[in-house]
């Protein structure tokens, strides 16, 4: 795997830094607020140096397999937020020490991690990821069972919901992406002021390179921004 150099990845950083910091402007909203996610998916560690050397102390992955081979690594000098579809039986390899599962959409998957956080001894954060559009091939809950999975993850005292995440179909035209983005808010507020006691809804993790500035302007308080900072990814590993 070779990545681009570090002076270039942290030039990337700086512009998408800026991108964010202007469509936080053009929304009036606080800059502290929207945090940018570099998701190093299919980078090698170099580039995860990079952007902790940028002050990031926190990268996105999307494949067990990968998560663990940077641990093995980096150890905890990095926290790790689990992006991608996650398969029941892999959730222990991560439990001990994931930060933040953005991609929770299921009953099944939500007790897994509850049995497995419980093993470790630790709580785990979750987002749950909402398939907004209702595309069937891509993952996520729908709007109509959402409730039924906030309530689920509610009764699990070591899951710990803290918002909610979406990935909308790739539109060449980011702007429609923005009413999947309003969705999405508007079923965090309608969970947060009439869903389960026991989960928040502080956290909305949507935009991606594409679309980043649109969901700023819509609210989104994590973008996963992988390709505007440390260039394409081969197509296979996508
Ligand atoms: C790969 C990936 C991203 C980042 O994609 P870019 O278009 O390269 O910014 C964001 N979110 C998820 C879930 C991903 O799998």
């Amino acid at each position: 795997m070779f990545g681009l150099p570090p002076e270039q990845i942290q030039e990337n950083i700086k512009r998408v830094e800026d991108r964010i910091a202007a469509a936080c402007k053009r929304a009036g909203r606080d800059p502290a607020e929207a945090s940018l996610l570099p998701v190093t998916k299919t980078m090698p560690v170099d580039s995860v140096q990079a952007v902790m050397a940028a002050g990031y102390g926190r990268i996105g992955e999307n494949r067990v397999q990968e998560i663990r081979q940077k641990r093995e690594v980096l150890g905890d000098a990095v926290e790790i937020d689990m992006i991608g579809s996650l398969q029941k039986n892999k959730v222990k390899f991560i439990a001990p020490y994931i930060r933040l599962v953005h991609s929770v959409d299921r009953a099944s998957l939500v007790i897994e991690i509850e049995k497995q956080a419980f093993k470790n001894d630790r709580s785990i954060e979750c987002l749950l990821q909402v398939n907004i559009a209702g595309e069937e091939q891509k993952s996520g809950i729908e709007d109509e069972n959402l409730f039924k999975l906030a309530r689920t993850a509610s009764q699990c005292p070591n899951v710990k919901v803290i918002g909610l995440m979406t990935m909308p179909p790739f539109y060449d035209d980011p702007e429609k992406c923005r009413p999947i983005f309003q969705r999405l808010r508007e079923l965090a507020e309608m969970l947060g002021s009439s869903g389960p006691d026991r989960i928040s809804m502080t956290e909305l993790s949507m935009g991606m390179t594409h679309d980043f500035e649109v969901a700023i302007e819509e609210g989104a308080t994590i973008v996963r921004v992988g390709s505007a900072i440390f260039g394409p990814r081969a197509c296979a590993m996508k």
